[in-house]
C-alpha cells in the first residue's frame, strides 16, 4: 500500500526558480512540471523566481528563453519576472538589499582564507586523531582577516542536530557544525550564496511547499537552519527524483543536453514530453503518449513517486518523444 504523502493543507503557494545559467533542460522541465502540480492540486498559486545570484554565471537572454520553453510546456504562473505580483521583484539580482538585510541579521565573521588554505588546512586535520568531517577547518575564527584581502561572510550553524523533512524522502539529520563548519553566505567578491538567498525569498514570497530535484535535499537542514536563526519558518520540502544521463551523470544545463529548446527543434510536442517524463516516472500507465501539463496535474500523485532517479539515454529520449508527437 503506498504511504500518502503528508503536505500541508492547500491552498499552497510553490515556486520554480531556475538560475538563468544555461537552456532547461528534461530535468529542469520535470521539477518545474512537479512543483507546479503540487500547487495547482492544491489549488494554489505558482511563482516564478528567476535566481541570477551569480552574475558571471547568470545570462539575461537565457530568462527569456527559460520562460518562453517553461510556457511551451503549458505552464503558467500567477506571478513572475513578467507577469508582476504583489511580492515583486521575481529577480534575484533586484533584491540584493533584502539579503544584505537578512546577513546584517546573522551572527557572522568575516573569512580571508583561498581556497588553497582550506584545503590545506583540512588537509592537515585529516592527519589528526579526530580530525577530517568539517569542510571550513574554522581558521578565520581563530584569527583576524588578512587586511589586503577581500573577506567573504561565514555564519557559524547552531551545535548539535538540525532536523528537517522532506514529504518524499522522509525525515533529514545533519550535525551541520561538525559536517560543513561555518558556511559563507556572502563571497569574498560580494555575490550573497543562493542558500541564504532562497531562505529569504521563499519566507518573503509566503512559499508554504518547495518541490524541486533531489540534489538539493543534502543542503536542505542548513537552509532550515538559517531560516530559524532568521526568526522565519521554513517551507515545507517535496524533493523529487532527477532525471540523469548515462551512468548517473547530470543533464548539465551549460552542455544544452538534453534541453528542451533542442526537443522543439526536433519536432517533439510538449505533451509528449509530458507524457515522457510522467509515464517514465511511474504517474500514467505505460500507453500515455500525450499528456497536457493541465493533466500532468491531475495525474500528480507524490505517493507514487520513484525514490530512484531517473536515467536516461539522450538520443534515445530524443526519439521516443518525438516518435509520440505523431498519436493524434
Ligand atoms: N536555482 C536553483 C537551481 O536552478 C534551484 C533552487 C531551489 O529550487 O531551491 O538549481
Amino acid at each position: 500500500m503506498r504511504r500518502p504523502v503528508p503536505l500541508p493543507p492547500g491552498p499552497l503557494r510553490g515556486r520554480f526558480a531556475p538560475s538563468p545559467t544555461g537552456a532547461l533542460h528534461l530535468g529542469n522541465a520535470w521539477a518545474a512540471l512537479c512543483a507546479f502540480a503540487a500547487s495547482r492540486r492544491s489549488g494554489g498559486t505558482f511563482v516564478l523566481r528567476v535566481e541570477d545570484l551569480d552574475p558571471r554565471r547568470s545570462k539575461p537572454a537565457i530568462v527569456q528563453q527559460q520562460l518562453e520553453d517553461l510556457r511551451w510546456l503549458g505552464i503558467a504562473w500567477d506571478e513572475g519576472p513578467d507577469v508582476g505580483g504583489p511580492r515583486a521583484p521575481y529577480v534575484q539580482s533586484q533584491r540584493l538589499e533584502r539579503y544584505a538585510d537578512a546577513l546584517g541579521r546573522l551572527e557572522t565573521f568575516p573569512c580571508t582564507c583561498t581556497r588553497k588554505e582550506i584545503r590545506a588546512a583540512l588537509a592537515e586535520i585529516a592527519g589528526a586523531p579526530h580530525g577530517g568531517g568539517a569542510r571550513y577547518p574554522g581558521t578565520c575564527l581563530h584569527r583576524p582577516p588578512a587586511p589586503d584581502r577581500p573577506a567573504a561572510r561565514r555564519w557559524l550553524p547552531p551545535d548539535g542536530v538540525v532536523e528537517a523533512t522532506c514529504a518524499h524522502y522522509g525525515p533529514l539529520r545533519a550535525q551541520l557544525r561538525r559536517e560543513v563548519g561555518a558556511v559563507a553566505l556572502r563571497r569574498s567578491d560580494g555575490v550573497f550564496a543562493y542558500r541564504l538567498a532562497v531562505v529569504v525569498d521563499d519566507a518573503e514570497m509566503g512559499i508554504d511547499l518547495v518541490v524541486r530535484g533531489r540534489d538539493l535535499l543534502e543542503d536542505t537542514p542548513l537552509q532550515v537552519a538559517i531560516a530559524r536563526a532568521l526568526g522565519l519558518v521554513p517551507p515545507a520540502y517535496l524533493h523529487v527524483p532527477l532525471v540523469l544521463g548515462p551512468e548517473g551523470t547530470k543533464l548539465s544545463k551549460r552542455a544544452g543536453g538534453l534541453s528542451l529548446a533542442r526537443l522543439r527543434a526536433a519536432g517533439a510536442r510538449p505533451e509528449a514530453v509530458v507524457a515522457y517524463l510522467a509515464e517514465h516516472m511511474g504517474l500514467v500507465p505505460r500507453d500515455t503518449r500525450l499528456l497536457s501539463a493541465r493533466a500532468f496535474v491531475d495525474a500528480f500523485d507524490p505517493s507514487r513517486l520513484p525514490h530512484a532517479d531517473l536515467v536516461i539515454d539522450p538520443a534515445r529520449a530524443i526519439e521516443e518523444i518525438v516518435a509520440r508527437g505523431s498519436s493524434p
